[in-house]
């Protein structure tokens, strides 16, 4: 019966075994998710962000990871959905912001740390007050963190969701629009809200160093941003040639496998050390 009103009114649709069997897997992921907070099974890897030279790390992007006894590690991908429908994400989310914030504290003062938030928790959940709350318990400064939205939060019609985010921005909070250039409505995002980063989608740079189209893109995504005040971080950098190309563009950062795989957080200060090393010892 779900199945045939979500593909829409009138439609049919015959009973199949895999759709039950979809259905089981789906519920017992569910009641997984449900203990996993309290079962101290989330973990965050981080992700350096670095300056479009390469040289110096600028953040790192909290990413969520599941320990899951019998799975292993499962990606948000695989949870994320179901932890919005289930409204779990409110409360994952403010462990997340939480835990960012506190490790956050043993990097050195420059280094800002975004994290990754979902439209659910504009809509169900106590954001201001959880953001305020994970920077006073860890004592971080509200420049060092940086909030990623996504489009499927409706800034245009959600009153609601834009002035959290202008009260969020008042404390001093960075926001970024992240994966941008993949939904409808991209442009018009930018006339909302005085973001402080647009982050381009890394499905433009998979073919940027063919691609005179995307390059143009890019381009002109990165100047738009620029002479609004905005700055850029392109995702998705795998090879030396899309860095240099996203470099000529004129990108303020770069994110990528390139310049570094997500990794535990006790590896990044590493990281962060010896990104800054490198870009010290070059002459
Ligand atoms: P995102 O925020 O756009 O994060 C970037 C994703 O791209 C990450 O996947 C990262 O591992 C991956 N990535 C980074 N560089 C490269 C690269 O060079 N090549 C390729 N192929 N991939 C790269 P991940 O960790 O699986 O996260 C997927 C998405 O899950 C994130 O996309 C974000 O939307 C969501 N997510 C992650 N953590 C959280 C969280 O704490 N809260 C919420 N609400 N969503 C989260
Ligand atoms: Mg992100
Ligand atoms: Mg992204």
């Amino acid at each position: 019966m779900y199945r045939a009103k979500s593909d829409g009114r009138g439609s049919l649709r015959f009973f199949e075994p895999k759709i039950d069997a979809d259905m089981r897997a789906r519920r017992n992921l569910e009641a997984d998710l449900r203990l996993a907070l309290e079962r101290s099974q989330f973990e965050l890897a981080y992700q350096p962000q670095v300056d479009a030279a390469g040289s110096f790390v600028c953040g790192a992007e909290a990413l969520l990871r599941w320990r899951h006894p019998q799975r292993g590690i499962v990606s948000p991908l695989d949870f994320i959905e179901l932890a919005e429908d289930t409204r779990l994400i409110v409360p994952i989310g403010r462990w997340v912001l939480e835990q960012a914030c506190r490790d956050a504290m043993a990097w050195p003062s420059t280094i800002r740390v975004a994290v990754n938030l979902s439209a659910v928790q504009f809509r169900h959940g106590s954001l201001l007050r959880d953001v305020l709350g994970a920077l006073q318990l860890s004592g971080l400064p509200a420049r060092r963190l940086e909030l990623e939205i996504t489009e499927s939060v409706n800034l245009a019609d959600a009153q609601q969701a834009l002035s959290t985010l202008r009260e969020v921005r008042s404390l001093g909070v960075q926001v970024a629009l992240d994966d941008f250039g993949t939904g409808y409505s991209s442009v018009s995002y930018l006339r909302d809200f005085p973001f402080d980063r647009i982050k381009i989608d890394r499905s433009f740079v998979r073919d940027v160093d063919t691609s005179s189209t995307t390059q143009a893109i890019i381009r002109a995504v990165v100047d738009l941003s620029h002479s609004l005040g905005m700055k850029t971080t392109v995702e998705g950098i795998e090879t030396s040639q899309q860095l240099q190309i996203v470099q000529q563009l004129g990108c303020s950062e770069v994110q990528g496998y390139l310049v570094g795989r997500p990794c535990a957080a006790a590896e990044i200060i590493d990281i962060i050390r010896k990104l800054s090393l490198t870009a010290a010892d070059e002459p």
